[in-house]
C-alpha cells in the first residue's frame, strides 16, 4: 500500500493489537499502540499520526468520548473497530467525527482497504482556507493572522475547523454542538456562544461587528470566505 502512514492503534486486546500491527506493518506502515483511551490520547498529541484505529470497549473511557476528544484535538482520519454491532452505536461513532467503522472479527485485508479510503478521503477533503489576512490550514490544524499563528483553545479550534469544512454555509448550533461537545449536549447553546466569542476577539478585525463569523439568528454560524 502506498503511501506510508503513521497508524496508531488503540485496542486493549493484545492479541488484536498485534494482528493489526503485523497487518499494517506488512503494508508498508509504521505502527503505534496504545491500550487504553488515556494512553492513545496522549499519543494523537505526541506521534501526531496520519490514522486511528479505534476500539470502541476500553479499559479506562468509553470509546465513543473519546472520538469527541481525539476530534477536539485533530482532524485525523478515525476508524472505529468494534466489538459491539449494533447500528445505533455505530451513527454515533460516525456522528462523533469517525470516518469509518469496522466490526469484529474483521479481515485485515478489509482493514487495510477501508484505512486506505479514510486516509485517501481526509487528504481531498482539507483545503487551506484564505480569507483576507486569515488562512486556516485544516491539514496541519494552523491558524494563522497576518502571518503569525493564532492560538485557539482546543474548542474553539475544533468548531471553526466544522464551519472551514463547509464555507459559506449555514452550520446549525445543533451540529456543532453534537460534533464538538457531543450529542448529550446539543441543546447547550451558551457552551458554544462563548467559544464564538472568544473566536471572534482572536478572528475579527471588529469582534463586536463580526465580518468572518456571522450569525444566523436562531439558526447557527456561518464562516464567511
Ligand atoms: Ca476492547
Amino acid at each position: 500500500m502506498s503511501p506510508a502512514a503513521k497508524v496508531l492503534v488503540i485496542e486493549d486486546d493484545l492479541h488484536i493489537r498485534r494482528l493489526v500491527r503485523a497487518a499494517l506493518e506488512r503494508a508498508g506502515h509504521r505502527v503505534a499502540e496504545a491500550a487504553t483511551a488515556r494512553e492513545g490520547l496522549a499519543l494523537v498529541d505526541i506521534e501526531k499520526p496520519d490514522g486511528v484505529l479505534l476500539d470502541l470497549g476500553l479499559p479506562d473511557r468509553d470509546g465513543l468520548e473519546l472520538i469527541q476528544l481525539i476530534r477536539a484535538r485533530s482532524a485525523v482520519p478515525v476508524l472505529v473497530i468494534s466489538a459491539r454491532a449494533d447500528t445505533s452505536e455505530k451513527v454515533a461513532a460516525l456522528d462523533l467525527g469517525a470516518d469509518d467503522y469496522l466490526t469484529k472479527p474483521f479481515d485485515t485485508e478489509e482493514l487495510l482497504a477501508r484505512l486506505r479510503t479514510a486516509l485517501r478521503r481526509r487528504q481531498a477533503d482539507e483545503p487551506m482556507l484564505v480569507t483576507g489576512d486569515i488562512t486556516i490550514d485544516l491539514d496541519h490544524r494552523r491558524v494563522t493572522r497576518g502571518g503569525a499563528d493564532v492560538h485557539l483553545t482546543p474548542k474553539e479550534y475544533a468548531v471553526l475547523a466544522e464551519l472551514a469544512r463547509r464555507p459559506d454555509r449555514v452550520i446549525s448550533h445543533a451540529h456543532l454542538l453534537r460534533t464538538v461537545w457531543g450529542p448529550a449536549h446539543e441543546s447547550q447553546v451558551d457552551y458554544l456562544r462563548i467559544v464564538i466569542r472568544g473566536l471572534r476577539q482572536k478572528l475579527e478585525a471588529d469582534p463586536a461587528a463580526p465580518a468572518l463569523i456571522r450569525n444566523e439568528p436562531g439558526v447557527g454560524y456561518r464562516l464567511v470566505i
